[in-house]
This record gives structure tokens, sequence and C-alpha cells, in this order.
């Protein structure tokens, strides 16, 4: 028996677990400048949470949710997405209650799943960051989330982005649209793929994210939704594209984009990037938009959210695609040289003195002879090394030679053991 990781997933091993350290810190600390505060919510919620009508046509909720039903017989989903399990946290603790500060502002970074075809950049446990802002209907905040999610890809390092924007208005643009879209689309019927033959009459804006290439050719053509939008719908875009402006992030509008999951309105965004890496033509990294009734889907008061997802494993193709050089911590500060067996306990009481200090510090733990151990500090490069043998464990000090210089010195074993770190500065 050959035992293999399931298709789909990926095992994130040390040297590449510092990029991901390194994304999420720099996430964290982007996030909190927004005033943005972290929110863990379960990896698998109920089914119910995600697939909440039958008229659900997202490819996510109808084809690619790992779903299975528990030893309780309860219904169960590996979440594909984070907004859902966020909304549903926000209605069951009451967040939206008079004692919460609006906008109520989270973000979340973990494992998301879907049952799709794994390529570069698309897996089955994939890993997301986002964030979501409620309560506040104001284009500002629409505008602040999407600064956001675009000067978090811009501190990566990375500059070849596009934004590219548009709305799905309220729900009266939404209606009209809907039948402009339908009758424009019904005289083809016959052309369109399964899936949008199926989707048509439900939601036939499903039309327009298909990829099949016998939809694709009516896209162009297809009625515009700008043309379709309420004076109230209209406004909330106008302030939006405004508030870019005035920020000088540069978009495009895309009238024909839609998102991958049914409950967005009025803006929706993707920032993309035309990395080779990724595949042909542009790739989205990072998605989000206005979702203004899904609190109340989820049993919770009529309350508009706002949010992003962006996706890790695309990022971090990205960032090697661009050389993008990530900082590594590696520092060894004290490789700690025991010779012979007497030494061995003197020895780890060393490292753990080094230690307790917050400095990093390594031994041999395979009984090498001493010049070996020394190569090993020389292959970690160590800062400094501190030796031990018979001699130095009678008259109870270390020798402790610095790698930069070559300097060598006696140090009593009582000031490495009491103040490890003036020990040190002092070399
Ligand atoms: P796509 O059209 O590429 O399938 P999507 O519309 O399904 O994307 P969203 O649901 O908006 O994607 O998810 C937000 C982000 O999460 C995407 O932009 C992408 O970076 C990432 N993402 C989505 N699905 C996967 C996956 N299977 N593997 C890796 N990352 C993914
Ligand atoms: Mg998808």
């Amino acid at each position: 028996m050959r035992y293999q990781r399931p298709k789909g997933t990926a095992d994130i091993l040390p040297g590449d677990s510092e990029k991901w350290q390194y994304v999420e810190e720099t996430a964290r600390q982007v996030f909190k400048t927004y005033r943005f505060k972290e929110i863990r919510t379960p990896i698998f919620e109920n089914f119910e949470v995600f697939s909440r009508s039958a008229g659900d046509t997202s490819d996510i909720v109808t084809k690619e949710m790992y779903d299975f039903h528990d030893k309780g017989d309860r219904h169960i989903t590996l979440r594909p997405e984070g907004t859902a399990g966020v909304v549903r946290a926000f209605v069951e603790n009451k967040l939206y209650g008079p004692q919460v500060l609006k906008p109520y502002k989270v973000y979340y970074m973990g494992p998301m799943f879907r049952y799709e075809r794994p390529q570069s950049g698309r897996l089955r446990e994939f890993h997301q960051l986002g964030v979501e802002a409620f309560g506040s209907e104001s284009a500002a905040l629409d505008v602040e989330v999407i600064a956001m999610g675009f000067n978090l890809l811009k501190k990566f390092g990375l500059n070849d982005l596009k934004l590219v924007i548009n709305t799905l208005g309220d729900q009266q643009t939404r209606d009209d649209y809907r039948q402009a879209l339908i009758d424009y689309l019904e005289p083809h019927f016959e052309e369109l793929s399964d899936d949008s033959k199926a989707r048509l009459h439900k939601n036939p804006l499903r039309v327009l994210d298909s990829k099949a290439p016998e939809d694709q050719k009516f896209v162009a053509d297809a009625p515009s939704i700008l043309d379709y939008l309420t004076p109230e719908a209209k406004a909330h875009f106008e302030e939006a594209k405004a508030l870019l402006t005035a920020l000088e992030i540069p978009f495009e509008i895309d009238a024909t984009m839609v998102r991958g999951l049914d409950y967005y309105n009025h803006t929706i965004f993707e920032i993309m990037t035309n990395s080779k890496s990724l595949g042909q033509g542009y790739t989205t990294i990072c998605a989000g938009g206005r979702y203004n009734g899904l609190v109340k889907e989820l049993g919770g008061p009529e309350t508009s959210g706002v949010g992003f997802g962006l996706g890790v494993e695309r990022l971090l193709v990205l960032m090697d695609a661009e050389k993008i050089a990530f900082p590594t911590d590696d520092r060894l500060d004290v490789y700690v040289v025991g010779i012979g067996d007497a030494a061995n306990a003197t020895t780890l009481k060393l490292v753990q003195a080094v230690r307790d200090a917050g400095l990093t510090a390594e031994r041999d733990y395979l009984d090498r002879k001493p010049k070996a151990q020394f190569k090993s500090a020389d292959r970690l490069n160590a800062r400094y090394t501190m030796t031990i043998g018979d001699s130095e464990l009678e008259n109870e000090v270390v020798n402790l030679k610095s790698m930069a210089t070559g300097e060598e010195t006696q140090v009593a074993m009582a000031d490495v053991f009491n103040h490890v770190e003036q020990v040190l500065a002092a070399k």
C-alpha cells in the first residue's frame, strides 16, 4: 500500500510554509490598519448554510461541494467559501445588535474545499484570505474593501494588476435585466450549453459566467446590465467609481462580469493578473462585492454586507513567477558543540538557556565528532558556537566563538545561564 495525499490537495513543507506565514502575517497587519478583526468559524457547516434554496445555480453549490452525511445522519458540507459561514455566525451570535459598532468588520483565513479538476492554481483543498463588513450601505465601504484588497496585493510586490468592477444593481435592476437577458437568449436556446439551458430561466446571469465556448459567443452582444440600473443603483455605482478615482485606483468596467455565487448585488469586483504562471489570459486572484440580501436569507435582520476572498495558492504561484523575494528568518544564534558523553546534559541545558532568552539554538543529537559539529554550525550559518568539553565542564566555562570574526573567548557558564543576551551583545 502506497499512501498518497488525496487528489487536489497539497503538503505545505518547510521552505514553503515560511511563505505562507509571511503572507498571513502581512495580511493580518494590513487588515489591522483597516480595523478588521479576525473571526474563526467551523471548517464544516450544515449543508443548508451553503445551499439555501433549490434555485441556487452556481457551480460552487450545484457541482463543487464536498458534502456528506455524518454518523448522526446530519448533512454536512466542508466549506467551499468563507462568506456564508461568517454570515451564519454573524446572525447566530446576533452581531447586528445595538451594542455592536457598525460597520462590523471581520477577516478570516483558512482552507476551503471544492470538488474541481485540479490544475495550476486550482485545487480541491485551497486557502482563502477574506474580509466581510456588515451594516453599511455606503459606497465608501465598497471602495474601502476594494482598496484593502488592492493594497494588500501591492504590499506583496505585485504591480501588474487589473481591477475590474461591475454592478449587479438592486432587486428591480435584477428583475428587469433578467427578463432582458432571457428575451435575448431564448431565440438561441438550442445553441446553448446544457448547463446554460438549465439555468436560463432560473438565473440567466449564470450564462454570462459560463466557460463553455458555445455560450461565450452570446456574451459579447448581450444586453448590458448598466442599461437597466434603477436611479438608486446607478447612484451607488457612480459613487463607487468616483471614490475609486479619488483614491487613484485605476479600474475597468466589465458589464458582463457576474460572480460565482448567487447572492451578490450592487458593486462586484475582481482583481486580476495577466501572469502566464496561472495560464493564458487574465486570472482572478481576489474577488468580491456587496451582498445585501444574505444576512436576511440566513435568518437575520435586513443587513448589508460587502467583502472579498483572495486565493492564497494563486497569490503564491504569482509571487514565485514574478520572482518576488520572501523575507526569510532562518537565523541560528548559537550552535552548542558538546565534546564527550559527560557534556551531554550541560549541552542540553545550554541550548535551553539560549532558547529561554528568545534566541535560537541547535546542538548535535547524532554523536557526531567535534569537527562534524562545527561543520553543521557552519552550514546552518550559526552566529556563535559555544563549545564544552571536559576542561570547560571542570572550570564551569564555555568557549564562545563568533563565526563572523573568528574571535574566541571564555565565558562563565553561569553568565550564559543567567543573561546570555548580554554575553552575546558584548561580543
Ligand atoms: P474561478 O472562476 O477561477 O473558478 P471563482 O469565481 O470560483 O473562480 P471565488 O469563489 O470568487 O472564485 O473565490 C475567490 C478566489 O479564490 C478566486 O479568485 C481564486 O483566487 C480562489 N479560488 C477559487 N477556487 C479555487 C481553487 N479551486 N483552487 C485555488 N484557488 C481557488
Ligand atoms: Mg470556480
